[in-house]
């Protein structure tokens, strides 16, 4: 069996990693510390000015944050088969549970078990 590599879709490393269903980008680890910095400073809750919960008629968010929270949200939204490197996909791996998952104790139900489709 030849190395099939491809190229990861985030970081353009070459991989032999099967295609996933993954975001057009990772998760951002700066722009999420944004978030976490606006919402500490501005003393907003995160979870209303970010996520599946989030609603903006209780915040009053500056125009070029708001534009860059749709733009970041489209992109970790739209979700494709593409190739992802083992190492990106466990980056965004740590970072989903450090942003989105701060009380999950352990990751092991969130480790990536990616079958070898070749
Ligand atoms: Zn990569």
């Amino acid at each position: 069996m030849g190395r099939n590599l491809r190229t990861c879709a985030w970081c353009y490393k070459p991989t032999s990693m099967p295609e996933v269903f993954a975001a057009d980008t990772p998760l951002l680890e700066w722009f999420e510390d944004r978030i976490d910095t606006y919402c500490k400073t501005n003393n907003i809750d995160r979870k209303i000015l970010w996520g599946a919960e989030s609603d903006w008629n209780k915040v009053d968010i500056p125009e070029d944050l708001e534009a860059e929270l749709l733009t970041y949200d489209e992109l970790v939204s739209s979700v494709s088969r593409k190739v992802i490197c083992s190492p990106c996909l466990k980056q965004d791996n740590k970072l989903w549970i450090k942003y989105y998952n701060k009380d999950f104790d352990s990751d092991d139900d969130l480790e990536i078990k990616i079958e070898d489709l070749s």
